[in-house]
């Protein structure tokens, strides 16, 4: 495919909000719930109300495609079965876990000593059994780009963290820089790649000094820079950025894996210490919280506990009346209540007052939607052809590359939600309706 030269904005940006504080830790939850859905597949729970839980033990499993198994977060008891809001935007039946706060670990988390003699498909096999998939957003299990049998060159890490409000990836890395270049050592053997790198916005100039100094101890692995503009998180983008290279459907088609920084520093722990995926960063933030910051938790606390811990909500604002966005504002979901639990796909919460519908009934044939489109989509068109459910006219329109990145909403002067509109539209198309 060739993909013409993406414009991409620069949009107002809200980092420095839970940037001042450092990274905390709230390891130990009263309870969590773990969701019995990863993406959109419903897990088989293996245990039962009652059941003592250890710390890494197989609670759910994941079946048919990316089949794998899903670890509990904190040990103690199986207290009930209850249904969660999850960041999907649904309610799901969910295992709750009451904690006993003794941190008992399953017998299968174990240090390595030594982690060289690991064939490719032993550290793809430990992807697997970890329950290791991307947590940067989109939840895919990472196993499965691995077991490609198409060569791979490049192992690209995604630090550009392009949502205005998030600084989840940013602090993590700033803590724990070493663990990254190793969670992509281990990705590039993986792969049989000989290339890594690691990319990030480039005025995240704090990234490139805390990491810079350790390269000299991993050959093959570099930095790059990427333009402080809006989507420069999105895939395809990141991957012509690093080998000028494009592709229609996966990034291995042009010789690539992207994963994401937080995911890769997951690895470096399954693979050294074989500590499955059970716990993740989130940043709280907003104008709707005292004191925004980024935690690090098990799967399932409470988001309303997270809340609490940044000093709660600010003067004067109603938590019913309050807006949630689970993600960030540009690729999120807009959420009516603070009852979230943290999942692999949930990398914040931002907490706004609601906002006044200034929307505008009428699309004034401004074109600025179609101006800032990344993938060159006329969305009023898509608009109108969903209105008409004219299924042939969505499919000419190429409504299905569009990647919900929220630019055509952000810019529309009369504050119309079109992306909603283009992503309604790709549902018709996949339902052929
Ligand atoms: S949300 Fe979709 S239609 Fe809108 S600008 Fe992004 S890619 Fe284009
Ligand atoms: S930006 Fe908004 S007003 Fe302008 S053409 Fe697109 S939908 Fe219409």
């Amino acid at each position: 495919m060739i993909l013409r030269k993406a414009k991409g904005i620069q949009i107002d940006c809200y980092k420095q909000m839970s940037k001042e504080s450092p990274l905390h830790e709230h390891l130990n939850p009263q309870f969590v719930y773990i969701p019995l859905i990863q993406q959109t597949t419903a897990l088989k729970r293996t245990v039962e109300v009652g059941d003592d839980i250890l710390i890494g033990q197989v609670v759910a499993l994941r079946e048919g495609f990316g089949a794998m198994p899903i670890h509990a977060s904190v040990s103690g008891k199986v207290s009930a079965i209850k249904k969660v809001w999850h960041c999907s935007g649904k309610m799901v039946d969910a295992i709750e876990i009451k904690n006993d706060l003794l941190q008992r670990m399953d017998d299968s988390i174990q240090p390595e000593a030594d982690t060289t003699h690991f064939t490719r498909e032993e550290l793809i096999e430990k992807m697997k059994q970890a329950g290791l998939s991307g947590l940067g957003g989109a939840g895919f299990p990472t196993y499965v780009k691995y077991q490609t049998k198409l060569p791979i060159d490049v192992v690209i890490i995604n630090a550009v963290e392009c949502e205005p409000y998030l600084t989840c990836d940013y602090m993590l890395i700033n803590a724990y820089p070493e663990k990254l270049l190793k969670g992509l050592h281990y990705f590039m053997r993986a792969a049989n790649a000989n290339r890594g790198v690691v990319t990030f916005k480039s005025y995240n100039t704090h990234v490139k000094e805390v990491l810079q100094p350790l390269l000299v101890n991993y050959p093959g692995i570099e930095l790059k820079e990427i333009k402080d503009i809006y989507p420069a998180g999105w895939e395809k983008y990141v991957v012509q950025q690093v080998t000028g290279k494009t592709y229609e459907g996966l990034p291995a088609e042009a010789g690539v894996i992207v994963d994401n920084s937080a995911t890769a520093m997951v690895y470096a722990d399954v693979v050294e210490k074989n500590i499955p995926l059970i716990s993740r960063v989130i940043t709280i933030t907003g104008e709707g919280v005292k004191n925004p910051r980024n935690y690090y938790v098990p799967f399932g606390t409470p988001v309303k506990e997270l809340i609490q811990l940044s000093g709660g909500y600010t003067e004067g604002l109603d938590p019913a009346k309050a807006w949630y966005i689970a993600g960030g504002p540009m690729t999120g979901r807009a959420i009516l209540i603070d009852d979230l639990i943290v999942s692999d796909t949930l990398g914040a919460v931002i907490v706004k007052p609601m906002p006044e519908d200034k929307t505008h009934p009428e699309c004034l044939g401004c074109g600025k939607c179609a101006d800032v489109c990344p993938v060159f989509l006329t969305p009023t068109e898509i608009k109108r052809a969903y209105e008409t459910k004219d299924v042939e006219l969505i499919k000419k329109l190429n409504a299905q590359k569009c990647m919900a990145c929220g630019l055509c909403s952000y810019v529309c002067p009369s504050h119309i939600e079109i992306t909603d509109f283009v992503g309604k539209a790709k549902d018709l198309l996949r339902k052929g309706a």
